[in-house]
């Protein structure tokens, strides 16, 4: 999988974090330590001491140096402070640097290649915006409970919205457990607070278990990148980044402030996806109907491909109050 030069460079950054706060606590920890076992001092100079010895000895020419007379100096040593970290009541590796990666030492390289750890950050950067944010974490299939919508059956077509949502719960996990980048697109349509983002999330989620990448990002925030990149000569754009990915999530479409280039991109974005065949889910307060009269009809007859969920009820974080 590719990613953006944004992304990488902020996966650096992180990783560069990442080292630098293990190091900090590794050192407020040798501080307190040794504060309390001042003998430390003296083994790992005896510890120095051997390896130098064996450095210089290399050096010095005609003189014959037990060499493994040192290396068992050295290894003494090593037991010694090793028992003196245990003796104190701390695990044996407590003085060690704490890197979050032991294999790269989060250097985020293992053998000329990206390490796990690197290639697990990038994906979670490429997340965008929701990244780290308790929203994404807290939106799972599990957490997301029917009982908020109405049981009362609606006359014409003998469904309550409660079955409605459990309906569409099921098939969306579904999806979630059958995805392949070649699956079929949504279409989440209705009134605020009615669990839409939540169930794309949690769409999110699973894939991301799975091991696929998903991009999310608010229509807003989407375009407002777009619009700076018209400007700008950077190599990689947002929609490369978008693209990337296996699933394109896009939250709150019609929100954004509307404008010709709003326009014509939104129509672009959603056709560029149906051309490339990526599924997408596109939510959205408005309607069809809403949606039509905002971007025009070609983009409507667009999301015909789309399967349609329409979210009814009333506010669900009201009621949650
Ligand atoms: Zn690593």
């Amino acid at each position: 999988m590719k990613f953006s030069e944004i992304i990488y460079q902020k996966a650096e950054m992180e990783l560069k974090n990442r080292r630098e706060q293990a190091e900090r606590l590794a050192d407020m920890r040798r501080k307190e330590f040794l504060g309390k076992n001042p003998e430390l001092a003296t083994i790992e100079n005896e510890m120095k001491n051997a390896a130098l010895e064996v450095i210089r000895s290399v050096g010095a020419k005609g003189k014959s140096v037990d060499v493994s007379a040192i290396a068992k100096r050295n290894l003494e040593a090593q037991q010694a402070r090793k028992e003196l970290i245990v003796a104190a009541g701390y695990p044996e590796d407590y003085l060690d640097i704490p890197y979050s990666c032991k294999l790269c030492k989060d250097s985020g390289i293992l053998n000329g290649k990206l390490c796990e750890c690197h290639l697990a950050l990038l994906q979670q950067l490429s997340v965008g915006e929701l990244a780290c944010s308790p929203m994404l974490a807290g939106s799972t299939f599990n957490t997301f409970d029917v009982k908020y919508y109405s049981d009362i059956k609606d006359p014409r077509t003998g469904y309550s919205p409660r079955d409605y949502m459990g309906g569409c719960l099921a098939m969306l996990k579904d999806y979630a457990e059958c995805f392949t980048p070649r699956s079929n697109s949504f279409f989440f349509s209705g009134g605020t607070g009615l669990g839409k983002t939540h169930l794309a999330l949690a769409v999110l989620n699973r894939l991301t278990q799975r091991g696929y990448s998903v991009y999310y990002s608010s229509a807003g925030s989407l375009l407002k990148q777009m619009e700076k990149e018209r400007f700008g000569r950077s190599a990689d754009t947002v929609e490369e980044e978008l693209f990337n990915n296996d699933l394109i999530i896009i939250d709150d479409l019609g929100a954004e402030f509307s404008t010709a280039f709003s326009q014509a991109a939104v129509n672009e974005l959603i056709n560029n996806a149906i051309l490339s065949g990526k599924a997408m889910i596109i939510i959205s307060n408005l309607s069809v109907d809403e949606l039509e009269e905002r971007y025009g009809q070609r983009v409507v007859s667009r999301l015909n491909s789309f399967e349609v969920i329409t979210f009814e009820g009333e506010d669900i974080r009201q009621l949650k109050k």
